[in-house]
């Protein structure tokens, strides 16, 4: 068996209105179509990631720097594979140490994740099993929840209820909750109001994406201790990572999740070292795909951490139902939110009483459907 062509279709779709969460405003969703073919006729196709800048560069590393390392090969030797991939030519030409310090790693390990995931897609469809079963199938179902509790103009009380409630109607077990915008006070607030209105068994998660100093989170944990958040997740700001992270475990009682922008086994390792984290959820379209994903998970079980997963529901509920320490795999319920998630798979996994159903059919068992595609193949905004 051997792998004749990889592709990488990049596709752009606007928002028909921003989203804003806790630090940012996402107006487009984009993800990124990544196909092995072999000569058996079996193609891995897989979609992942939401990049704007550096797609077109992510699809050119995958389709001139990846590919010829992996044509001719057999493609079920992942490992070989990933340690290749890995070792790869950045593709920094003439620059030296310094610019390698600076250089963007995530265009790399995103282009790494991308052809690992699709190459999994591919031994699964060789040997007719699901991924999950492939990687231990711990599980057949994994409990998932809604992102949501965006921040909006005109969004108030009721407004922010009624989504809860509609997340509650979908069958969703809870919500992952924006905060980091308001101050600290109105924050815990909104998040009072929904555990009043929904009650003690909707799951609530709080994500501040990296809004606040060390002092802050503390304040937001302490004030909110008695609403059963369930985790909170980036609470501090990218340049304090781990010691605002552990001085955040060290005084509140909620649960602090991290890791979503790790790109390797090594930053999710320091994570764990530096007693920053209780629970990780590195996102296997950022870190090297299913193949360092597991090895991630595997240090995290000999730490009793946790893995949760940040988006990518069609890849990580494969992920979430392999191992026993595993949360909540989290959708997008909005589709204005993400269009992709609700149109890109010809079939969608069954949502009932808080779980997600994991495909039962050979790979990711997420086939795509062409039309769409075609519809939004194109050009993020360029760097
Ligand atoms: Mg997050």
């Amino acid at each position: 068996m051997k792998i004749t062509q990889i592709k990488a279709i990049p596709l752009v779709r606007s928002l028909p209105e921003p989203f804003l969460g806790g630090t940012y405003r996402i107006t487009s969703r984009n993800t990124l179509v990544t196909e092995v073919h072999t000569d058996t006729g079996i193609v891995g196709q897989v979609f992942g990631g939401d990049e704007d800048k550096y797609q077109q560069e992510i699809a050119a590393v995958i389709e001139t720097r990846l590919a010829p390392l992996l044509i001719g090969e057999d493609p079920r030797d992942v490992e070989k594979h990933w340690e290749r991939m890995f070792r790869a030519d950045p593709g920094l030409e003439n620059r030296g140490l310094h610019t390698l310090d600076l250089a963007n790693k995530a265009i790399l390990m995103q282009a790494i994740s991308a052809v690992d995931i699709a190459l999994w897609d591919v031994i699964g469809k060789t040997f007719s099993t699901p991924v999950y079963k492939l990687l231990g199938g711990y599980r057949a179902k994994v409990p998932v929840i809604g992102i949501g509790g965006y921040y909006g103009k005109g969004k108030g009380d009721r407004e922010l209820i009624a989504e809860m409630e509609g997340y509650r109607r979908d069958g969703l077990a809870g919500v992952k909750l924006k905060v980091g915008r308001a101050d600290v006070q109105e924050d815990v607030r909104r998040v009072r109001i929904v555990r009043e209105a929904l009650g003690d068994d909707f799951v609530i998660a709080c994500d501040a994406n990296q809004a606040w100093t060390p002092e802050q989170a503390i304040r937001f944990a302490r004030l909110a201790e008695n609403l059963n958040v369930r985790w909170l997740e980036e609470p501090v700001q990218w340049y304090d990572q781990l010691r605002g992270l552990r001085l955040v475990r060290q005084k509140t009682a909620i649960p602090v999740v991290a890791g979503q922008g790790e790109i390797s086994r090594f930053g999710c390792r320091d994570l764990i070292l530096n007693e920053a984290v209780d629970i990780l959820n590195v996102d296997v379209t950022l870190s090297g795909g299913i193949t360092e994903w597991r090895r991630i998970a595997a240090m995290a079980g000999m730490f009793h951490i946790g893995m949760a997963h940040h988006e990518e529901p069609q890849v990580a509920i494969h992920l979430l139902a392999s191992v026993p320490h595993a949360l909540y795999v989290e959708i997008f319920p909005n589709p204005e939110r993400d269009p992709m998630w609700f149109e890109l798979p010809l079939r969608q996994p069954r949502i009932k009483d808080g779980f997600m159903e994991v495909p039962q059919t050979p790979g990711l068992g997420i086939d795509l459907n062409p039309e769409v595609i075609r519809k939004y193949v194109g050009t993020a905004r360029a760097v």
